[in-house]
């Protein structure tokens, strides 16, 4: 067997990293690491132990002894806070929303980093998020920057909501408003590296999107075996 690679996919919420990261490990064996349900864990715990995001000495204490972990169960994964299945309460919008606060904190940025080389330094990963092509893996074997219009976000977004819950406008200004904190902050910002490979995903079905960015994989897996 060749070398397993790291596959790093970056861009803002719902512009197709996830669908397309867990397509490409499936495909290829690997296993997917969502970075953005760690961020939406961490938000969660300092939800629930009612941490102010001020207090840095209560956060730095609750990320010692944090655990967040990914299972599959039934072809699916889950995502485990201290062994608890958090997978549905991290998706709803307040945790949403205070996941990109909590991100813009450094000793938080810096300890899910930490955590995220640790789950792929042995290589056959595929890890989307934001900054994963920048900070986490700069040296990744093939970076990819996944984006959309941000009217082709909000409606993908909010068709995967309950019907009549919220307004298209409104997944649109909370998009909009995620976009601008997860690119405006310091420390690990949204951010396409200089050797990603951009691909647009506006008029892709999600099956184009996939081909489109398995066939650069393959390619890249292919020239590695030859050397
Ligand atoms: O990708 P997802 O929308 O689940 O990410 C939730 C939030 O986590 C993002 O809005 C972003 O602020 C943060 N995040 C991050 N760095 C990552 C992944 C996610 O800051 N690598």
């Amino acid at each position: 067997m060749g070398k397993r690679l790291v596959i790093a996919i970056d861009g803002p919420a719902a512009s197709g990293k996830s669908t397309t990261a867990k397509s490409i490990a499936k495909l290829l064996g690997y296993t997917y690491i969502d970075t953005g349900a760690m961020y939406r864990s961490a938000a969660l715990a300092a939800f629930r132990a009612k941490i102010s995001f001020d207090d840095i000495d209560k956060l730095k204490d609750m990320l010692e002894h944090i655990s967040i972990s990914f299972q599959i169960s039934a072809d699916m994964q889950i995502v485990l806070l201290n062994g608890k299945d958090v997978s549905k309460r991290i998706r709803d919008a307040d945790i949403t929303k205070l996941s990109s606060e909590i991100a813009t904190i450094p000793i938080v940025r810096h300890k899910m980093v930490k955590l995220q080389q640790q789950m792929g330094d042995e290589g056959g990963v595929v890890m989307d998020g934001r900054d994963i092509g920048t900070v986490v893996f700069p040296n990744a074997d093939i970076k990819f920057f996944l984006t959309a219009s941000t009217r082709v976000r909000a409606l993908r977004r909010w068709k995967e909501l309950p019907e009549g819950a919220v307004t298209v406008e409104q997944v649109e200004k909370d998009l909009v408003w995620r976009d601008k904190n997860d690119s405006s902050r310091s420390v690990g910002p949204l951010l396409k590296a200089d050797d990603a490979i951009h691909v647009d995903t506006s008029g892709l079905s999600v099956q184009q999107q996939i081909n489109q960015i398995y066939s650069q994989v393959k390619t890249k897996i292919n020239s590695e075996d030859m050397t």
